[in-house]
């Protein structure tokens, strides 16, 4: 079957989200304790001044020896000094003598080998050893894991535990990382009331700004709530003019108010005013928008569509990878998976971004909910999201299929 052509008035996924993409610069840098630095984005490579390890030690609690001197063990060697982890001071070793060693301190110089403390008597003055060593054994060289000057981290990787244990090792206080960009969240809607306040019929709990923000955060950025704007042009954009002084937002994220209906505020407010209302080529989140508004400093805004499915979906797809090249992420789209196998209903001529939840044993996913875009029960049980493309007629079991895993 041939597939079917893109509708002209529609904008690709792909385009859209080049568009959104520009909306961002790659955020200023800054210096953050070492501390202070998880899951912040590395602005320039960290190089090692000290090399790792940074002299030969011990890997033993022991005895540190010649190895020629204990060839013929049983031996028995007379012990000449106590090295502690920490000992700066430490005294060569003398042929035909034992230093008592801890795991961490410094060879001495003659030594090559380390006898552990349990294949011998464990003595004080005298220790007896019961077999005798490889030459190096039980010895950590200095730089057999990094060489000063090595770079041990480079440019665009998001700090976690093991990064930030070698960024201390090599010695930085701080390290410098990408700003978080500032994503100010509003919603919009006149049915919509804060948790705690009694439903009246007709009125839903606010979920979407909760939601985004919390993917906002995510990916990196640092979000601001603004909820319970009404649906009145006037009143919103007084709103955001006085939360948008001085550059104090990177990117407005709004949601709701962008659809076909009356009262869409978000569309009210910024048609005319820099922002572009577009019908992207996808399913769901169809209706987007995207642009900058002088009014508001000529800050980027990216209007998403008010179903919570439809809001969270063009958040991974548009703003997730737009956030993360502003962090010099290398890899901006996320993360995403191996293709597995795949059973769905009958495709659509948009690219759709199907809930799915992945089989681990088998290799394969199977789709979660339906299609529709207000199923954010099914949506929070998922583990992924089904790419299925825009040229797909059928999608028969077994058909592999791209799939972005959503554990962030
Ligand atoms: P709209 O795009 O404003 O027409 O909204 C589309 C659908 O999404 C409607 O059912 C809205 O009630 C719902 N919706 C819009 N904004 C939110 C929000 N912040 N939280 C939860 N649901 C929302
Ligand atoms: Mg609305």
């Amino acid at each position: 079957m041939a597939s079917t052509p893109r509708s002209v008035d529609r904008r690709s996924v792909d385009e859209h989200r080049a568009v959104v993409a520009a909306l961002l610069t790659p955020m200023p840098v800054e210096d953050v304790p070492i501390g202070q630095a998880r899951g912040r984005v590395l602005a320039a490579d960290v190089i090692a001044n000290v090399a790792l390890p940074s002299f030969d030690n011990s890997a033993m609690d022991g005895y540190a020896v010649r190895a020629a001197d204990v060839a013929g063990a049983p031996v028995e060697l007379p012990v000449a000094a106590d090295i502690p982890a920490g000992r700066t001071d430490v005294p060569p070793l003398h042929p035909g003598t034992a230093h008592r060693i801890m795991t961490g301190a410094p060879l001495p110089a003659g030594a090559d080998a380390v006898v552990p403390v349990e294949d011998t008597d464990g003595g004080l003055d005298r220790v007896r050893f019961a077999a005798a060593p490889d030459p190096g054994a039980h010895v950590r060289r200095a730089g057999e894991d990094v060489r000063t000057g090595d770079v041990v981290l480079t440019a665009g990787t998001v700090l976690g535990a093991p990064q930030i244990g070698v960024a201390a090792a090599v010695g930085s206080a701080t390290v410098p990382v990408r700003r978080r960009p500032r994503v100010l969240v509003l919603s919009t809607g006149s049915e919509l009331v804060a948790a705690g306040t009694p439903l009246r019929p007709g009125q839903i709990y606010e979920s979407n700004g909760p939601m985004l923000a919390a993917a906002v955060e995510d990916a990196g950025g640092s979000a601001e709530l603004l909820r319970f704007v009404p649906d009145d042009v006037e009143e919103f954009l007084g709103r955001l003019r006085d939360r948008m002084t001085d550059g104090a937002v990177d990117l407005l994220l709004t949601s709701g108010g962008v659809s076909a209906g009356a009262y869409e505020v978000v569309k009210d407010a910024f048609t005319g005013r820099g922002v572009e209302f577009v019908k992207v080529s996808m399913q769901p989140g169809g209706p987007q928008g995207a642009g900058r508004v002088a009014e508001l400093g000529g800050t980027g805004v990216v209007t998403l569509p008010g179903n919570p499915v439809s809001s969270h979906v063009s958040f991974e797809v548009f703003v997730r990878p737009a956030l993360r090249a502003a962090l010099g992420i290398r890899t901006p789209t996320g993360p995403s998976s191996r293709p597995r196998s795949v059973s769905t209903g009958r495709p659509h001529p948009r690219r759709q971004f199907r809930r799915g939840v992945l089989d681990a044993v088998t290799g394969t996913v199977r789709e979660l909910g339906g299609p529709a875009s207000h199923l954010l029960g099914a949506l929070a049980r998922a583990e992924c999201l089904i790419v299925v493309p825009e040229d797909a007629t059928e999608l028969p079991a077994g058909t592999r299929v791209e799939t972005w895993l959503l554990d962030g």
